[in-house]
This record gives C-alpha cells, sequence and structure tokens, in this order.
C-alpha cells in the first residue's frame, strides 16, 4: 500500500473511531435554534449549597445544615408555605480509606468505598485479585478461583448524551458486592462507574442481600483499574491492599424541604418539581444535584414573578436521601397520599447542569393535552419529543404505583459523569450557560402546567 493510500486509511479510522467516541448530542446542540436565555440565578444558588453546605450526605452534619439551608433560601426567594417534613434516613460515613497493590509492584491506589459498604478489619484485607468484566462473567466463575480472593469488576462505561451508559454499567456497583460473595470473595472492587481519565474515583450506593455475607466493596480511579487490567492482561499475579474505615450507624432525622407559589385563581391542583437535597460526601453535589435543585427553584421563582394568573399551585420539593435510600421520597408519597390524586404532573431535575435536549411523559391519557402544549412552549429552545415514556426521577418512583402523571427533560449528560460523585463535584464544572437553557425550559414548561 503507497503512504498516501496509508494515510488515507490511517485517517478514516481515526475519524470512525472519533465517530464511535462521540455521538449526537453534538449534532442536537447545533441544531437547536439559538434563543438567548435570561441569566437565570441558577448559578449562584449552585454555589450557595455547595460552598455553605458542601456535603451532605443523608445522616450526616452537612445533611442537617442542607435542611436549614433549603428553608432560608426557599423564604429568601419568597415561597409560600416553605416546611421542613421530617423523614427518617440512614447514616453511613465513610471513615478513612487507603489502597495499594502489593504485587507486582507496590504502589498506591486512588479508591473510594461504595456508599453502604461494610468496612474492612483495621489492619485491612490483602488477597490475589480475579477480574472479570461483568456480573454474568462473575456468576459463571469456578469458586474455586474466588475463594479467598478480591474480585475485580472491570467493565468500561460508555460515553452517551443521555447517560445511558450508566444503566449499563450502574449494576455492577449496585450487585457486584452479592455475586461476588456468593463465590466467596473477601472483597470487591470495580472499575468506577463514570467516565473521563482523571484520576478520581466514583462512589455510588450498593447493596447487600441478607443471604450472603456482605463483603467490603469499592470503587477504582479509572486510571488505576485500567493498569491493574493491563497487568492482569500481561499474566502477572496482582495482589492488593484494601483499608475501609467506613461503617453504618443508626438512623437519623433529616427532613424534604417543600416550599410552594400558590395559585393565584382557581384551585386545580399542584404541579410538582423535585430535586434532591442530599449529596454524596467525596465533593460538594454542585453537579448532583445543587444544579436541580437550582433548576426548579430557579424555574418556579420566574413563573411566580412572570406569570399573574396561576390555576395550579407550584410545589418545589427538596428531597432527602435520594443518594442511598430514597426514604425523602417514600416519606412524602406517604404523607401527601391524600393528596396525591390531585398532583397534575410531577417532574423531576437531577441530570446535572446540561442543557434539556428532549421531553417524555409518562401517565393517562387525559392528561396528554397539556403535555403537548408543554411540547410546543418548549420547542424554541431545541427541546424535541422523545417517544419513549417518561422514567421520572428517582425520587418520583412511589408515586408510579399512584398513576401521577410524569414529565422528563432529557438533559445533556455527554460530560455530567466525568465528575459524578466524585471529589470533583464542585461549581467549577458547571456550566452557566447550559444551566440557564434548563431554567428557560423548565420555566417554560411550568407557565403551561400552571396556568392551562
Ligand atoms: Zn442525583
Ligand atoms: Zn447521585
Amino acid at each position: 500500500v503507497s503512504p498516501p493510500a496509508m494515510r488515507a486509511i490511517a485517517s478514516l479510522l481515526l475519524a470512525l473511531a472519533a465517530c464511535a467516541r462521540t455521538p449526537s448530542p453534538v449534532t442536537a446542540a447545533a441544531a437547536a435554534p439559538a434563543v438567548s436565555v435570561p441569566d437565570s440565578g441558577a448559578l449562584a444558588i449552585v454555589r450557595s449549597l455547595a460552598d455553605e453546605v458542601g456535603p451532605r450526605l443523608a445522616g450526616s452534619p452537612g445533611d442537617a445544615l442542607a435542611v436549614a439551608w433549603a428553608e432560608r433560601t426557599m423564604r429568601a426567594m419568597g415561597f409560600a408555605n416553605v416546611r421542613a417534613e421530617p423523614v427518617r434516613v440512614p447514616h453511613w460515613e465513610r471513615g478513612v480509606e487507603s489502597a495499594s497493590l502489593t504485587a507486582p509492584v507496590a504502589r498506591p491506589l486512588v479508591l473510594a468505598a461504595l456508599g453502604g459498604s461494610v468496612g474492612t478489619p483495621p489492619e485491612g484485607v490483602e488477597a490475589e485479585l480475579v477480574e472479570v468484566d461483568s456480573l454474568d462473567a462473575l456468576d459463571a466463575l469456578d469458586p474455586a478461583r474466588v475463594q479467598g480472593k478480591i474480585v475485580f469488576i472491570h467493565r468500561v462505561m460508555r460515553v452517551s448524551p443521555y447517560g445511558s451508559g450508566y444503566g449499563e454499567t450502574v449494576p455492577v456497583r449496585v450487585r457486584g458486592a452479592v455475586h461476588a460473595a456468593r463465590k466467596g470473595a473477601v472483597a470487591v472492587v470495580i472499575r468506577s462507574v463514570g467516565t473521563g481519565p482523571q484520576r478520581i474515583a466514583h462512589t455510588g450506593a450498593t447493596r447487600y442481600d441478607d443471604a450472603v455475607p456482605r463483603i467490603p466493596a469499592a470503587a477504582l480511579a479509572a486510571p488505576d483499574a485500567d493498569a491493574i487490567h493491563r497487568l492482569l492482561a500481561a499474566g502477572a499475579t496482582v495482589r492488593m491492599r484494601l483499608q475501609l474505615g467506613c461503617r453504618a450507624l443508626p438512623e437519623a432525622d433529616s427532613a424534604n424541604v417543600v416550599g410552594e407559589v400558590p395559585a393565584t385563581r382557581g384551585d386545580e391542583g399542584i404541579v410538582l418539581l423535585g430535586a434532591h437535597l442530599d449529596a454524596w460526601d467525596l465533593g460538594t453535589g454542585a453537579i448532583d444535584d445543587a444544579a436541580g435543585a437550582a433548576i426548579v427553584l430557579s424555574a418556579a421563582r420566574a413563573v411566580a414573578t412572570r406569570v399573574p394568573e396561576r390555576r395550579r399551585a407550584i410545589r418545589v420539593v427538596l428531597f432527602a436521601n435520594e443518594e442511598n435510600g430514597l426514604a425523602g421520597a417514600r416519606a412524602y408519597a406517604r404523607a401527601h397520599q391524600d393528596e396525591l390524586a390531585r398532583h397534575a404532573v410531577a417532574m423531576e431535575a437531577d441530570e446535572g447542569d446540561g442543557r434539556v435536549l428532549s421531553l417524555s411523559y409518562a401517565g393517562d391519557e387525559a392528561a396528554r393535552p397539556r403535555f403537548e402544549a408543554v411540547l410546543r412552549a418548549v420547542a424554541r429552545y431545541g427541546v424535541r419529543l422523545d417517544p419513549e415514556p417518561a422514567r421520572g426521577g428517582a425520587d418520583l418512583s412511589p408515586l408510579v404505583p399512584q398513576r401521577v402523571p410524569r414529565l422528563s427533560f432529557g438533559q445533556d449528560m455527554t460530560r455530567y459523569f466525568d465528575h459524578h460523585h466524585t471529589v470533583s463535584d464542585t461549581p467549577d464544572v458547571v456550566d452557566a450557560r447550559a444551566l440557564d437553557q434548563a431554567v428557560a425550559v423548565y420555566a417554560a414548561a411550568v407557565t403551561e402546567l400552571g396556568t392551562m
């Protein structure tokens, strides 16, 4: 093959590789009409919660500070009926953690315990690693190969605009400990469920099953996981020492914080706007989920100031304990059982700071005209119909059996999982312009829903 032909082939391969890695949100963004959106003030809210409260995992000192912050902020923004509705929440604490390779070479590793994990004995555990790339592969292993070892699950998360790579990979984090313990492993470590090459670990909830022993579970930073993967692929025996100081403490008191923009004319029910107030302990919870809180607070305030004729109340709920239990969501559904039928629609913002790309809907056909009016109102921001039924956020899941209609905006999550559940979830990674677009889209939707 001639050199020019080789160059042509090489550039074709590069182009193909680039396509594979850069799917369509770019196209969606490029196709979006250039509607200018005003500064919504949402970034200031993100900074306020992240800076003044910071980490706020359920039951931690930050959780109580966050509840006080939310009440104070809603009152200052002019919300009515502001209150903290009590919720009992699980309380898990990270403690001190460290990990290192002990063979074939001694070197420190960057790792974080998964939320809810049991700790190791104080001296740690030290064992050989056995690698798999999926739960199915783990299930297929001969227990004799796993007994007394640390299972290493190396599964690489795909980058995708709507975050679908997360759904594909997250079962490894949630259920890896149970599957590994069934085979006799002493611990499980996973490649972080996240994207990007940064040497940071992504935490997130894991679960146990009472039928199998509870083993320590942690996530390695991607570069460390990749290095271990290469060593094992080259045939090395790889050993790791793991020390986790995490533990579960007794349940604690927290609260859902609720505030309203009342109807001004008539009483046609409630538009529920949710986001979650809690955040993992590693970062300051800026994209997850101060961004969502800022979107719903700013959108509700915009409607309160710009739309005098409101036939429905707009209720903002900042939920407790989304990350490791959903206790806030369940408490809301229980406490408001009698008025759930009055919820015209529920929405939750928990997809970070990206611009809104799509809209989906789930619920009674009778509510469909409302949804179609919203779709028309947000089209000018480049928001397109997603024909799949709306999933809604995790905090809306207890409302699904109660038949509350749900409307879901799909935000651009291409970069979200670079920072999600890590030390780098701080206001510095927030895209203020994209966040303003999301506020404008939510405000346009709530205007329709609150008035028609
Ligand atoms: Zn979240
Ligand atoms: Zn989260």
